[in-house]
């Protein structure tokens, strides 16, 4: 049972969020999303950017948005906002990396073989520890080839998640949840056992570790698309959309303080 978002109640310690159909509109962060984002900043309230998206996005959004930390890759890769520099982490040591990569490659063309249209993501030549299987961005797949897709580098042993645009895969060792637990004891001094003080907002399937792990989670409307599918569902429902739905959360966290 999900609860309106105007009532969640209690300080907001930080505002994690997702990118893709969370903070974007039609594929784009508006001009008043932006600065709900300055206010939420100047209001003491940092912004923690979760997506799949690639680690040669992360400092980019660092920059833009101003966030205090940004996980991309699924967890994957996290940087974090240090004084005057980024720190990044791994979300499997660095050591390993080659191994994995040669064997998603290989597991990438197995798995997309007799699915007409699918391919790596454009993305993909950006990622250091995940790849993106491309279903719904360029390409055009239906939802039941990118779940066989999905499910064959899962059998391949990898972890395989699908957010609104691509299925992401790579090493079984972390996940969004993981990483930001990682951001809470390192960028706020928390306990990542207690993830009550934060408040998460996501759109996708990709999201479920997110929606589980916070008390506080927060679904934008057009997460109705995959509700059947989530393992795990948000506490909390936007009434709009996409960055408009975001906005409402982050005018109710000012309200909040
Ligand atoms: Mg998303």
């Amino acid at each position: 049972m999900t609860t309106p978002i105007m009532e969640l109640t209690g300080r907001v310690r930080a505002l994690f969020t997702d990118l893709d159909g969370t903070l974007t509109s039609d594929g784009r962060v508006e001009a008043k999303t932006s600065a709900l984002l300055e206010k939420l900043e100047a209001a003491g309230i940092p912004i923690v950017v979760v997506t799949g998206r690639p680690a040669g996005w992360g400092q980019a959004i660092a920059t833009l948005v101003g966030a205090a930390a940004v996980v991309t890759e699924n967890g994957g890769v996290t940087f974090i906002r240090e004084g005057g520099r980024l720190e990044k982490l791994y979300g499997v040591p660095a050591a390993t990396l080659p191994e994995w990569r040669r064997r998603m490659h290989a597991s990438a063309v197995d798995a997309t073989a007799d699915v007409p249209g699918a391919r790596l993501s454009s993305d993909s030549r950006y990622r250091e520890v995940d790849l993106a299987i491309d279903w719904n961005e360029e390409a055009d797949l239906t939802v039941e080839d990118a779940e066989r897709v999905g499910s064959r580098l899962r059998e391949a042993g990898f972890a395989a998640v699908r957010s609104s645009v691509h299925v992401n895969f790579g090493p079984p060792e972390f996940d969004k949840l993981s990483a930001c637990k990682t951001v809470v004891r390192r960028a706020f001094g928390g306990d990542p056992a207690d993830l009550s003080p934060y408040v998460f907002v996501g759109d996708a399937l990709n999201d479920a570790s997110m929606f589980e792990g916070f008390p506080r989670s927060v679904g934008v409307k057009n997460v109705a698309r995959w509700w059947d599918d989530l393992a795990a569902k948000p506490k909390f429902l936007t009434t709009f959309e996409e960055g408009a739905g975001f906005r409402e959360v982050a005018e109710r966290a000012l309200t909040l303080g």
